[in-house]
């Protein structure tokens, strides 16, 4: 009796301790075994890229579009404080170069897949939107990017996944969760910018 109550206590201490991420996963249940596959290698991949951009001053956030055949597009840093421009996110600067790569304004009807390092923040998800991808996939969710670096993702319609889905976009995240935790951990403990506008923010 002694033992199970230990036991007991032993559980709702690791419950109640345990979680100190808010992991988020987003129908990462519903990808076929092969596209999970490609998925966790192809964010890894990021991840390691992300870390080798960070010494040179990019992210720590990067992006990458591959074709339905699996052949890469394009595959791009986060260059705000490089290019000296807000809008220079991982995914608007690679969502760009695989426009310029294409000749086109529209992604769209192309099984065009972006992999990304972490969530999408407010402005990415309206470029993602008005490019046409077909399907997101990323790593850190924005919760954990605020908590873990300080940057602001900005406000999202509560409802934007599922205005995503009204678009035919396919959106899984949680993917390689950790390793991309730990860059971000190391871009900050690097000393690297977390650059936001130094503005009085009003909170009534
Ligand atoms: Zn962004």
């Amino acid at each position: 009796m002694k033992k199970t109550l230990l036991i007991l206590t032993a559980m709702l201490f690791v419950g109640f301790t345990a979680p100190a991420f808010s992991a988020e996963t987003v129908n990462t249940m519903t990808m076929s075994a092969d596209e999970k596959l490609q998925a966790e290698k192809i964010i890894m991949e990021l991840h390691n890229y992300n870390n080798e951009k960070m010494k040179e001053g990019y992210g720590p956030f990067v992006a990458a579009i591959y074709d339905k055949n699996g052949n890469l597009v394009a595959k791009t840093a986060n260059t705000v404080v490089k290019d000296k421009c807000p809008l220079h996110h991982a995914e608007m600067n690679c969502i760009k170069a695989a426009c310029e790569k294409l000749g086109t304004y529209d992604l769209s009807n192309k099984g065009l897949k972006m992999y990304v390092t972490a969530e999408p923040c407010v402005m990415c998800a309206g470029g993602i939107m008005w490019s046409g991808i077909d399907t997101v996939y990323y790593s850190v969710n924005s919760k954990d990017v605020q908590k873990l670096t300080g940057f602001d993702e900005g406000y999202k319609p509560l409802l934007w996944k599922a205005q995503f889905k009204k678009r035919g976009i396919n959106l899984y995240g949680g993917i390689e969760e950790s390793a991309g935790r730990a860059s971000l951990d190391k871009y900050v403990l690097d000393g690297h910018k977390v650059y936001k506008p130094e503005r009085q923010d009003n909170n009534d």
